[in-house]
């Protein structure tokens, strides 16, 4: 697909300048260079400032909350972009996080910054950034969401510690190195000549809809996950599958394949487990919903390669 690193998140060529990881002389100088930006995240939220990414220099009093080392995301011109686990602050009383959410609506204020910066979700704003900075923001999410989660040996249980810039972390115990995680999780445009299949969750927001998407397991291939996915959620046989498109989706840290996956049948027989509804449709009311205009599916979430997948159908721009 021509089009596909325009998706959110799509990249833009940022260089991750690898060869200084293993360098902590080099690394420590870039982090109190004067050039250098640091985005701060607390539990899971990045640091805006208006609607971009809130970068702050080295030395700021908001750094000064974190308790491990800055993690290095790359270069940009040159200059050292780093990202920093801040999570052990306090918000003020009356900003408490939503917890158990599928959304967290609330953000929170440190009182050091301006008031245009806040932590926020970064669903509600990741359409709203520029390519390169959307890429920064979803690898510091997605690599501090992970140091969060994988503090100890998985090997011996003992605490593990960070390397590599924060590329790795290694057991002093057993030596065992660990790397961050990516889990591969396959998206279909399910298509049947001129109709598409939209699916919900139980669960989800009034009227939302999606594309049939689900976890590779070990073992599979990406045309396999596809079928067997769409088999079990309705029943629906797939044939021919193509690769579309990809999105790394720091949701904790799923990389979304986007495919095409054409329909040998239509009946559906839902997993009322893993689906409430599903629905095939055509291009035409396909093109209400993206419009907002449908009277029973709400238009997509913006910044998802669902919506980015369905819209492109629409346009017929897979190509
Ligand atoms: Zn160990």
């Amino acid at each position: 697909m021509r089009l596909a690193e325009t998706v959110t998140f799509g990249g833009a060529g940022l260089d991750r300048a690898a060869g200084l990881r293993g360098d902590p002389e080099a690394v420590a100088a870039h982090l109190c260079a004067g050039e250098t930006r640091i985005l701060p995240v607390w539990r899971g939220k990045p640091l805006f400032a208006g609607n971009a990414a809130g970068w702050l220099p080295p030395g700021h009093a908001v750094l000064a909350e974190a308790a491990e080392a800055p993690v290095l995301l790359g270069l940009e011109g040159g200059a050292a972009r780093f990202a920093v686990d801040v999570s052990g602050w306090e918000p003020p009383a009356g900003e408490a996080p939503a917890e158990g959410v599928f959304f967290d609506p609330t953000e929170q204020r440190h009182p050091a910054l301006p008031g245009d910066h806040r932590f926020a979700e970064l669903r509600g704003l990741m359409a709203e950034l520029a390519a390169g900075d959307a890429e920064l923001v979803a690898t510091a999410k997605a690599l501090l969401g992970w140091h969060r989660s994988h503090r100890f040996c998985s090997a011996c249980g003992r605490p593990s510690a960070v390397i590599e810039a924060g590329w790795q972390r290694r057991c002093p115990d057993c030596g065992t190195r660990h790397f961050p995680r990516t889990d591969p999780v396959v998206i279909m445009l399910v298509t049947r000549g001129e109709r598409t299949l939209l699916g919900r969750s139980p669960g989800w927001p009034e009227g939302m809809y999606s594309c049939l998407a689900g976890f590779m397991e070990p073992g599979e291939t990406i045309e396999a996950a596809v079928r067997r996915e769409v088999a079990e959620e309705t029943g629906v046989r797939i044939g021919r599958v193509s690769y579309l498109a990809s999105q790394p989706w720091p949701y904790p840290s799923s990389l979304m394949i986007g495919c095409l996956a054409e329909a040998e049948s239509e009946a559906i027989t839902l997993d009322p487990v893993e689906l409430e509804a599903a629905v095939w449709i055509g291009r035409e009311e396909a093109a209400r919903v993206l419009a907002g205009d449908h009277p029973t599916i709400r238009r997509p979430r913006r910044g998802a390669i669902a919506g980015f997948l369905l819209t492109h159908w629409v346009a017929d721009r897979l190509d």
